[in-house]
């Protein structure tokens, strides 16, 4: 691998990033946990350090004491031994799921915090973090392109969540508060304002109209004496959804059909878990096809047409940045597009972009000063990426309405961290749990006094202010721009373009014991292999060979990890997912024979699925691509298995 360039000098060093794949880093890391750990216990003496020491100092002298601490230690012993069975996701030779090395920045900040252990559900319980919180929001739109400084009025707003299936949860939450909510301000009749002329165009607002009547009302309730004030507050109140329930709202409003969410058929589960949530259930998830492994423009312009002759209300249309699976992005751009044509003509509904996966690769778009990058710019150092269409979707990320990001996956910091961003922030004022009338002057000061009260917007209550403070914490020192954060991206387009090339390359090599296939350009760092041993025709037999190799890719608790070579996962093709024209190529290229496919356990085609997350796929110190030798690996293993 000497062709590959030597790494660029930069502020942004990538190498003190990670505890690294041999624990590199590990003076680092550990100066900063006990750095941090001593300072936090100075942190405690000086809050009172008249008040004597409550735990005896001869304490640990005690019996009881030492049988204590030996117990404790003998259960932390089988912890720390149990663990050695995880998985390896720090490892280059990891190439399964969603996940690698932890970022030192956030690792460190997340330690350091957990013993103050803040409660990021108000200020009460977190003063410092819960405005971490909501500035990780601010970096977050920054980075999507939505207004992001608190002046503006329509400033975006964004928190933490467990995970991206709560993000997607809040987003179909907020939708449909703000969807419902001028049917409510109808029903209870408030004067003097502009309203819709019926339930059906009430309903059907554009989420910018709603957010419009929402901010038209609360300035005349503003206004109104104190007791008119109490008055009509309460009977708007009473006519809200989120009063009423789903049920009593649809069966208050006759005309109106409980509304449609539509996403792609690649789209995460979440999706399904989210609606049932609500209240809402799968019947309500119109799933689109795909073409060429992206959401069908031509689908949606169908389906939206049919729901405008029906009456048929929309809830949103979501749009994934890096399906879970492929990593494939859809056309954000052609579904705004969608949206705006639509609400032309009076069906109106949201569009969120699920980037649980891809969303921090929007850093590869973005200049220091937040403004989009050419696609030339882009793709500078790439074989390929960014096709036009790729281009063209993060630059309309900036015009939908909410976002999904998962920090803890492209943003490699720990478990639990996603995130929900909306474009607008003022919609959330439908989200408070009481009364939420105070942020009429739009000012940083303001807006940072609303969200200190968190647990009114979020679905969840307590939750870790540590998270916070990892994701903040590290994006100031990664930044969200091409030359931050974006170096990182890059290394992962970067392998999985190697990937593909070397992938192309084996193909030709093992030709006479195995048909391989790139089955679709890879859109960004998930890289899929489709085998079928050659002479087989039959898609079973195809399928069980994938599966065999596969069985050696992952981890099984019953053998220590170093028995495994490579981890990687599975994932299928479906012809439902991709449409029949693709599949029977796919198949044809296999020399697969088409007629093979639909048996009860053959309806899809199963093919291996790489993760190329991980920094040092690509080994430019010792001069190893851990990307050859999978392949070296993967020839290897399909000789011993058709031997
Ligand atoms: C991972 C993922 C989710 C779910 O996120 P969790 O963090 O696992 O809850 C949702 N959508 C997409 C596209 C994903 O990749």
């Amino acid at each position: 691998m000497s062709s590959l360039p030597a790494p660029e000098r930069s502020r942004y060093a990538l190498d003190a990033c990670f505890l690294g794949p041999y624990g590199e880093n590990d003076a680092l890391l550990e100066k900063l946990v006990v750095e941090f750990l001593r300072d936090h216990v100075y942190w405690r003496r000086n809050f009172h350090p008249e008040d004597p020491p409550a735990i005896p100092t001869h304490a640990q002298h005690d019996p009881g004491y030492q049988d204590f601490e030996a117990r404790l230690r003998r259960e932390l012993h089988q912890l720390s031994a149990a663990l050695k069975k995880s998985v390896p996701f720090h490892s280059p030779r990891y190439m399964g799921h969603m996940v690698s090395d932890l970022l030192i920045p956030g690792l460190a900040a997340q330690i350091l915090t957990l013993p103050y252990n803040p409660n990021n559900v108000s200020e009460d319980a977190a003063p410092v973090t819960v405005d971490l919180e909501v500035q990780v929001g601010l970096q977050l739109a920054r980075m999507l392109g939505y207004p992001h400084d608190p002046v503006q009025p329509d400033c975006a707003f964004g928190h933490l969540t467990s995970g991206g299936t709560l993000a997607n949860y809040q987003a179909l939450r907020l939708a449909l508060a703000l969807k419902a909510f001028p049917v409510a301000l109808r029903a209870a009749g408030v004067p003097d304002i502009a309203l819709p002329d019926d339930d059906w165009t009430a309903f059907n607002l554009a989420p910018s109209a709603g957010i419009d009547l929402l901010d038209r009302w609360q300035a005349w309730l503003a206004a109104q004496p104190v007791a008119a004030h109490r008055h009509w507050h309460a009977q708007v109140e009473a006519q809200r959804l989120e009063h009423l329930g789903i049920a009593d709202f649809f069966t208050t409003h006759t005309q109106l059909k409980v509304p449609q969410v539509l996403a792609p058929i690649t789209a995460h589960y979440s999706w399904s878990k989210g609606l049932k949530l609500l209240g809402l259930g799968r019947k309500q998830l119109q799933l689109l096809p795909e073409r060429g492994m992206r959401l069908d423009l031509d689908a949606l312009q169908d389906t939206l047409e049919t729901c405008e002759r029906t009456r048929q209300p929309v809830l949103l249309a979501v749009a994934v940045l890096g399906t879970t699976e492929y990593g494939t992005i859809d056309p954000v751009d052609g579904v705004v597009d969608a949206r705006d044509r639509f609400a032309a003509r009076g069906l109106g509904f949201g569009v969120h972009v699920d980037g649980a996966w891809g969303g921090y690769l929007a850093t590869l778009f973005r200049n220091e000063d937040g403004s989009l990058r050419s696609r030339d710019e882009v793709g500078a150092g790439f074989n390929m990426f960014p096709s036009t269409e790729v281009h063209a979707a993060f630059g309309a990320l900036g015009r939908t309405d909410s976002v999904t990001v998962d920090p803890h996956k492209l943003g490699y910091l720990p478990y639990g961290s996603g995130a929900f961003i909306c474009r607008d922030h003022r919609a959330t004022a439908l989200l408070g749990e009481a009364a939420d009338y105070v942020f009429h002057d739009a000012t940083p000061a303001n807006y940072l006094a609303r969200y200190r009260n968190l647990g009114q917007f979020i679905p969840e209550g307590s939750k870790p202010g540590a998270t916070a403070a990892a994701a903040y914490v590290t994006h100031k020192v990664l930044p969200l721009h091409h030359d931050g954060f974006g170096r990182l991206q890059a290394q992962t387009v970067v392998a999985a373009e190697a990937f593909d090339t070397r992938a192309r390359q084996f193909a030709g090599e093992v030709a006479s014991l195995c048909r391989v296939l790139v089955p679709f350009t890879p859109d960004s760092n998930l890289v899929c292999l489709a085998l079928n041993p050659t002479g087989n025709r039959d898609l079973g037999s195809a399928n069980a060979f994938v599966r065999r190799l596969h069985d050696e890719l992952r981890s099984d608790p019953r053998q220590p990890i170093q028995s495994r070579e490579f981890f990687g996962s599975v994932t299928t093709l479906r012809p439902e997912a991709l449409g029949d024209t693709e599949m029977q190529r796919i198949l044809l290229a296999l020399e697969i024979d088409p007629a093979t496919l639909g048996g009860d356990n053959d309806d899809r085609l199963v093919i291996l699925r790489h993760t190329l997350m991980n920094p040092y796929l690509l080994d430019r110190e010792n001069g190893i691509s851990y990307i050859d030798r999978y392949f070296d690996y993967l020839a290897r293993r399909m000789l011993a298995l058709l031997a």
